[in-house]
């Protein structure tokens, strides 16, 4: 978790895997209220092209600000969402907030795209397509702009399903992310099949980063077999500057991290894009 989606109620969160815990059922009952109180909100972390340093996009990342139990983190409140049938209110949500914050950085000049997350449920849901459409639509953002994050287990949970879907929501010209690359079960025979444009390095390999390790070889053949298929690679979780110069010399293609920036309000983002400049940007010299 970021600082933003820490707390103090973490640690009991951490264990709250069980239906029957009394804490899942309250949160049930509190996410049915929350999307009409306006506790929802959407957190946006940027990203960045490895070899210009230029700010490309960011990531929309779901925040609930509960008046009790205060921030809780989406890891958290997903799952329930996608058991109590209220995860189709919540993505349109999240997909109205990011592209209303991706068409507004446009009209200011700044030609960045928006990457949403999907879920297993989402990528079920018939209405989806004609949703994502209608909000493209209505914000006035070409297709082109919009990058739809899906897991590996969320494809697989129902291949032929998702793959369907996902056609359809590429038929609209929306590019597709496979997220969390590396953790999942899926054949990568898939990646070749799914139409894909972007492959998203999971975090666990790329945070604690070394030549020469384990990580190092996972990550070298992400990146490889991304570009024998044409297919855009970012790594997620770029803490520090060892780790990004070494994925720079690794031929990695855009990094999203604390390294770069946190997920933060929507409002301080161009803030944080007009501050940035050379002085604060990550150094891109590369290493021997
Ligand atoms: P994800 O899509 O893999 O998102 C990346 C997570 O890594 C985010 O956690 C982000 O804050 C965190 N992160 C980013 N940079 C760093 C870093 O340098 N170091 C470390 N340690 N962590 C970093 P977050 O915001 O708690 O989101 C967790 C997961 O919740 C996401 O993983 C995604 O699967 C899900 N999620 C978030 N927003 C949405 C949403 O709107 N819809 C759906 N369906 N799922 C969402
Ligand atoms: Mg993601
Ligand atoms: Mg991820
Ligand atoms: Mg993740």
């Amino acid at each position: 978790y970021d600082a933003k989606g820490g707390g103090k109620g973490l640690r009991v969160y951490e264990s709250d895997l069980d239906s029957k815990n009394p804490r899942r059922l309250t949160l049930v009952a509190e996410l049915r209220g929350a999307l009409a109180r306006d506790e929802i909100s959407v957190h946006v972390q940027p990203q960045a092209r490895l070899d210009s340093g230029a700010v490309v996009g960011a990531e929309a990342l779901v925040r609930w600000h509960h008046p009790e139990l205060g921030v809780v983190p989406p890891d958290e409140f997903i799952p329930v969402a996608e058991r109590s049938g209220l995860i189709g209110p919540l993505t349109t949500r999240v997909l109205d907030a990011s592209l209303a914050a991706v068409a507004a950085w446009r009209a200011a000049g700044h030609p960045l795209g928006i990457s949403v997350n999907l879920s297993t449920r989402s990528l079920h849901d018939a209405d989806l397509v004609e949703e994502v459409s209608r909000l493209l639509r209505r914000h006035d953002v070409p297709a082109s702009a919009l990058t739809l994050e899906v897991t590996e287990s969320s494809v697989m949970a129902d291949p032929a399903r998702a793959t369907a879907l996902l056609h359809q929501l590429r038929d609209l010209g929306v590019r597709l992310s496979v997220d969390d690359f590396g953790t999942g079960y899926s054949s990568l025979s898939y990646l070749k099949r799914l139409p894909v444009q972007e492959v998203k390095i999971d975090r666990s390999f790329v945070t604690s980063l070394q030549a020469g390790g384990e990580d190092a070889a996972i990550v070298r053949a992400i990146i490889d077999l991304g570009g024998h298929l044409g297919l855009e690679v970012v790594a997620e979780g770029v803490e520090d500057a060892a780790v990004w110069e070494l994925l720079s010399t690794m031929g990695c293609d855009v990094v999203q991290g604390w390294h770069l920036g946190r997920a933060m309000p929507v409002a301080e983002f161009a803030g944080w894009l007009a501050t940035r400049g050379t002085a604060t940007r990550p150094t891109l010299h590369a290493v021997s």
